[in-house]
């Protein structure tokens, strides 16, 4: 027989947990963009594109992502390299690709209609288990737990046992509110983006501290390794008012035939970069040398005027690199 994980710990008191989030949720909840809507197409873009990406980066692309594919069906009809480049700066360019193909599936074998199930958005390209309950707990009210990163801390301290694995979607089960499952997995993952934070968690303001067992952070549970850190350096080359720009190979595992400034070594006939950027990706930080170059010789590329820059696939790093240039001005949204 399953024994349950949650109830058990928490000794009956799932009902109150499930009462003291919602109601903190109703009051305190962020307000987010894509939370003013339950149209599936938008929960489900603003849930593929919040994956491993900051809030504030999401918010800033959500928007301009809508203003050029305003549905399923607009998305379905892009070119590839479009929503590559409406993409831009969010990383995880496979996300993407993955959102392409899952829009012309929807188009082209369910005419356009969204499947209503988590078990039938799995059948998407790019839809793993997290993100197909997340999009039918939201838009369609199905009783399907979430849980990702923030989720998971939560139940670990809460319960103050190191869970993993089946039993972490287990106890999730447990304290899902099953009359506002979308309003409960959102709540949930709330309090650990704002309250039970990875260091240092607010247990003085969080609603469910009465029923925590470890009212701070559990032992034993290792943080993220230290970032690394990396030093690389571009070559900003001019002629005529263009842009010299080369692309990734089709091959790369990451940001794959995306387009970036040319990569070289620091030139040793120079004082030094023309300005310098900090990057992240993944687990490095990178410190990006940015040197004004004549035309290099032997340089394979394509030139690319300020006004196609806008709608060019370019890597994140490219495109911060252009907007502090001043060759490349930041998307206006229009909400
Ligand atoms: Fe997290 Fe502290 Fe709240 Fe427990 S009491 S859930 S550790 S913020």
């Amino acid at each position: 027989m399953k024994r349950a994980v949650a109830r058990d710990i928490l000794k009956n008191e799932a009902k109150a947990f499930r009462a003291r989030l919602l109601a903190w949720y109703d009051g305190h909840a962020r307000d987010l963009p894509w939370r003013k809507s339950r149209d599936p197409y938008r929960v489900w873009l603003s849930e593929i594109m919040l994956q491993q990406t900051r809030v504030a980066a999401v918010i800033e692309h959500y928007h301009e992502f809508l203003r050029r594919f305003p549905s399923v069906r607009k998305l379905a009809a892009a070119r590839e390299s479009s929503v590559l480049a409406a993409w831009s700066g969010l990383g995880y360019y496979r996300r993407a690709r993955m959102l392409h193909e899952a829009a012309k599936m929807i188009t082209r074998k369910l005419d356009g209609n969204f499947p209503q199930s988590a078990e039938r958005w799995r059948a998407l390209p790019g839809i793993g288990r997290y993100s197909a309950a997340a999009i039918a707990s939201i838009a369609f009210g199905e009783p399907v737990a979430v849980v990702d990163g923030n989720v998971e801390r939560v139940l670990q301290r809460v319960t103050g046992k190191p869970l993993a694995g089946a039993q972490l979607w287990q106890a999730a089960e447990e304290l899902l509110d099953r009359s506002r499952p979308g309003d409960s997995n959102q709540a949930m993952m709330e309090l650990g983006a704002t309250v039970c934070t990875p260091r240092t968690p607010t247990c003085l303001m969080c609603p469910v501290v009465e029923v925590c067992a470890t009212r701070g952070e559990l032992a034993g549970v290792a943080h993220p390794s230290h970032q690394k850190k990396r030093e690389i350096h571009y070559a900003l080359v001019c002629r005529n008012s263009r842009i010299l720009l080369v692309q990734r190979p089709r091959q790369a595992s990451l940001m794959a035939a995306m387009w970036e400034l040319p990569r070289i070594e620091p030139p040793a006939d120079h004082a030094g970069p023309a300005f310098t950027v900090k990057h992240s990706i993944t687990t490095t930080d990178y410190t990006v040398g940015v040197w004004n170059l004549p035309p290099l010789e032997r340089t394979r590329g394509e030139w690319v005027s300020s006004v196609r820059l806008q709608y060019f696939p370019l890597t994140g790093l490219a495109r911060k690199i252009l907007r502090r240039a001043g060759v490349l001005t930041p998307v206006t949204s229009n909400s």
